[in-house]
């Protein structure tokens, strides 16, 4: 589901998943569920003259944009957390090994199984464990799991109304860089 207005109906008593513990489960209201744009709009603070309890900014923290300034150093919101999540979860499958053993095969299922409980964005997470039934994590081979995250990442880029990226490129832009040479 792309869109963060999903009221979660189970209530906070329900136990399906480690997120609904959470004081905000009738409502995500986290950052990590909105885009910056939209998290200010919906729950931002009118800014505070008093900075006494924030760490002093003269820090490399503060970047300058056009007379303004903005903080390098916040918490993530949706699309951030997206893109730093992907970057970790391809680079780990372009370095999986190429003959697992059956344990670490199995570990791997299981990571992602877990991963998928605990992703901080909740209508994100509920999606993509439906996905991970449909399409079981493919830890045969370094090959077969990297196709399997570029499908798995694909359905999110259909279902936000992106392009779907070539698998048949994943190493290139995760492992070895483009055939081209830009990344040597
Ligand atoms: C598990 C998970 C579920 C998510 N679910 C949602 C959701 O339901 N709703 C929502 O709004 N956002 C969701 N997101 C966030 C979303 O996928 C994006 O990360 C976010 O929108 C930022 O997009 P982006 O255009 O910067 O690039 P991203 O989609 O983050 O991609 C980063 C880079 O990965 C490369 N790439 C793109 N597609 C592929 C692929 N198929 N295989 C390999 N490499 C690829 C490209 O080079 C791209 O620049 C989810 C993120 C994760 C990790």
């Amino acid at each position: 589901m792309a869109a963060p207005e999903k009221q979660n109906t189970n209530g906070p008593t329900d136990t399906s998943s480690p997120l609904k513990h959470r004081p905000d489960a009738a409502e995500c209201r986290i950052r990590t569920c909105f885009d910056s744009a939209t998290w200010m709009k919906k729950f931002g603070k009118t800014k505070s003259t008093d900075n006494s309890s924030k760490p002093t900014s003269g820090s490399s923290n503060v970047i300058e944009q056009s007379g303004s300034s903005s903080h390098n150093d916040c918490p993530l919101d949706k699309d951030e957390l997206g893109r730093n999540t992907w970057g970790f979860l391809h680079t780990m499958a372009a370095y999986y090994p190429d003959n697992p053993s059956k344990n670490e095969q199995e570990d791997m299922k299981k990571m992602m199984h877990i991963f998928s409980k605990f992703y901080p964005c909740e209508y994100c997470a509920e999606d993509f464990q439906q996905s991970i039934k449909r399409d079981e994590p493919d830890t045969r081979n370094q090959y077969s799991f990297s196709q399997w995250m570029c499908r798995m990442h694909n359905e999110v880029n259909v279902k936000l109304g992106k392009a779907k990226f070539d698998c048949s490129r994943v190493n290139e832009r995760w492992r070895d860089g483009w055939n081209d040479g830009s990344c040597d």
